[in-house]
């Protein structure tokens, strides 16, 4: 069987106890399979992205006795691409312009329905307001998906997980996609894709068939099915793994610089100890 996974961090900040966890467990994984461990560099939001903290990552990386596959993809060089497969999903009738701004999205949701969802796996669930109003792109705030009619191409879709929280095969349905996720973005002005777009279409090129992250994506694999039917694209296997929380429970974030894999390399920690601290 093929076994080909990937770790994908945004360089814009240290890397931390939670990402050596998951780049130490998909390196095993890929080891343990006879398969393939590569390392993508998510620099799709350039307003973040810096230099010297993908420097950090391969420091770090190498420092925690990993290696990967060469060369290493990294997403600004591909900006080209996501706009061709946006292009390609708008003349599908899939896609429209929105023009709201934060502010008027929140006052859409004003006046929430008993037992409606509010927020999704994108954030606040679209209300709609821009779906049929026919605006221009070039006057677009975003680009949003028109996640009915997207599902009702794609689907029936399902995807196999194999990490501890969610194990065993789910079965898209259109009904909880469209009140559950609803119409998702798919670029900005200023950013070529979201990462929805962006991780389906960097998988499918580099023919990963394993994703391993985070718990905190799986609500988010459901719009990559979608996206992934919609554009013929293969569905990997997906795990996603417990996710590494500070002393009170908090999941960890880039600024959470305390818990940074520099700053223990600092204090004189091994990687033995990180491999310790995260239970592997
Ligand atoms: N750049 C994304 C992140 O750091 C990658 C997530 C993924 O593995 O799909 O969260």
């Amino acid at each position: 069987m093929t076994f080909i996974t990937r770790l994908a961090p945004s360089p814009t900040g240290p890397l931390h106890l939670g990402h050596a966890y998951s780049a130490m467990l998909a390196h095993d994984m890929a080891q343990v399979a006879g398969g393939t461990f590569f390392l993508r560099i998510d620099d799709l939001d350039q307003s973040r992205a810096r230099l010297h903290w993908e420097e950090q990552i391969y420091d770090d990386l190498t420092w925690l006795d990993l290696t990967w596959e060469t060369p290493v993809r990294r997403q600004s060089d591909h900006f080209a691409d996501y706009d061709a497969t946006l292009h390609k999903l708008s003349e599908m009738g899939l896609t429209y312009a929105c023009t709201c701004t934060r502010r008027d999205i929140e006052a859409a949701a004003n006046a929430p329905q008993e037992g409606v969802p509010q927020f999704g796996p994108d954030g606040r669930i679209y209300s709609g307001t821009c779906r049929n109003a026919g605006h221009a792109y070039s006057d677009a705030k975003c680009i949003r998906l028109n996640m009915r009619a997207a599902c009702e191409k794609a689907l029936p879709a399902h995807f196999e997980e194999s990490g501890p929280d969610h194990a065993g095969t789910h079965a898209l349905g259109l009904d909880t996609m469209v009140s559950t996720v609803g119409d998702v973005v798919l670029a900005r002005p200023n950013m070529a894709a979201s990462y929805h777009l962006s991780v389906v279409l960097d998988d499918a090129a580099t023919g990963v068939t394993d994703v391993i992250r985070g718990a905190d994506l799986f609500d988010a694999t459901a719009i990559h099915v979608v996206l992934q039917n919609l554009l013929g694209l293969p569905t990997p296997r997906y795990h996603h793994h417990k996710l590494i929380r500070d002393d009170n429970g908090k999941r960890l974030a880039k600024r959470d610089d305390a818990r940074a894999i520099a700053k223990y390399r600092a204090d004189g920690a091994s990687p033995a100890d990180i491999r310790a601290m995260v239970g592997l």
